[in-house]
């Protein structure tokens, strides 16, 4: 008799134990590699001495990264289809292939009372974080994507972008205006990051783009990205973090295997610090992929060092190439596959549960 109950009790704990598993994810963090193709990940970590975050990830699937007006998207329209789950045509933040806004997944979460938050190493205007946030035909409107912050649906903003938000000529009142919805509003010109406690908070802390990594940007995105988390974690329903690793691209439309490589390895810390913490954590989805490649770079034979290789560009612009997606944490089983990019939208809004 004993020895039964002490077996009932042995599988109770042990049905305990898989409960405790969570099947969804309470908090999700979605990184964009910007330009980041498989070409990028594998020249950028081949010779890295630090841990590779990418080999830390058992389920990738393939992203089918085409917009709908063109084979090969930009960041705008390939940002916006993870952000409102529908294709449109490049240059669009937040609006339909009829220029119409449609309901993103920031302002799902807002409706369910969750947390929101973007971190970024271009301005926070920039076409990948604004289109989580706002809702314009053109990347190019900065000054109008920049007060769609005043809609409440973004709690943390953290990059560059500073000359959208501070200056006088263009955003009298501004300040006030944010301030009153509750925002701390925070300026750092010398892009050197410090520890915020505020749980509504835009931080700039350049002009326009963060500095590089080769002009010494330093860590500024994996504190920047744990301490977002921080912040957002003062949610107990959840939050959805965007991170993204804004100027692989960059690299990539100066055919600068350098820079990119520099840009690369930083993402790749900041993923490593993300899924220590997620680890931890156990209830974190993090979803690592690409709104598109850069650059069509291949990795040629090496004709004087056999090995290594010789990193060639063969264009400045972005290219249709399908690009990966990693994904750690519960929920993670569902992005294994290939498919289009929409996917991903639906993917995030159902294991989230957002209406
Ligand atoms: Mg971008
Ligand atoms: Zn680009």
């Amino acid at each position: 008799m004993k020895c039964i109950l002490s077996l009932i009790t042995a599988f109770g704990l042990l049905l305990q134990g898989f409960a405790q598993q969570p099947t969804r994810p309470k908090k999700v963090i979605l990184m964009i590699g910007d330009g980041m193709g498989i070409a990028q990940i594998t020249a950028a970590m081949a010779r890295y001495t630090g841990r590779n975050a990418f080999e830390r990830f058992k389920v990738v699937g393939l992203s089918k990264t085409s917009s709908a007006d063109d084979y090969v998207t930009d960041s705008g329209a390939g940002a916006t289809v993870f952000s409102i789950g529908k294709k449109t045509f490049n240059g669009a933040i937040g609006v339909d292939k009829d220029s119409m806004p449609s309901e993103n997944l920031f302002e799902k979460m807002k409706k369910v009372q969750r947390a929101t938050g973007v971190v970024v190493t271009s301005s926070i205007t920039h076409a990948t974080p604004a289109s989580f946030y706002a809702h314009v035909p053109s990347r190019k409107s900065a000054f109008q994507i920049a007060r769609f912050l005043l809609n409440d649906q973004c709690d943390i903003a953290i990059g560059g972008g500073a000359r959208f938000f501070f200056d006088p000529r263009y955003t009298a009142d501004f300040q006030r205006q944010l301030q009153k919805k509750g925002y701390t509003t925070l300026l750092d010109s010398t892009a050197t990051f410090t520890y915020q406690t505020s749980p509504k908070l835009i931080y700039t802390l350049a002009g326009d783009g963060m500095p590089t990594m080769q002009e010494g940007r330093g860590d500024f995105l994996t504190k920047a990205s744990l301490n977002a988390m921080e912040l957002l974690n003062k949610n107990q329903l959840g939050y959805l973090l965007m991170i993204e690793g804004s100027q692989i691209d960059w690299g990539g439309h100066d055919m600068d295997f350098e820079y990119m490589k520099l840009e690369l390895q930083d993402f790749n810390e900041t993923i490593n610090a993300v899924l220590d913490r997620a680890e931890k954590e156990g209830d974190i989805l993090v979803v690592v992929t690409a709104d598109h490649e850069t650059g069509g770079l291949s990795l040629n034979e090496n004709a004087e060092n056999r090995s290594t290789f010789k990193p060639s560009y063969s264009y400045s612009h972005h290219t249709g190439v399908m690009v990966p997606v990693y994904a750690y944490g519960p929920g993670a089983s569902e992005f294994g596959g290939t498919y289009e990019n929409t996917e991903i939208f639906f993917k995030l809004k159902n294991l989230l549960q957002l209406p």
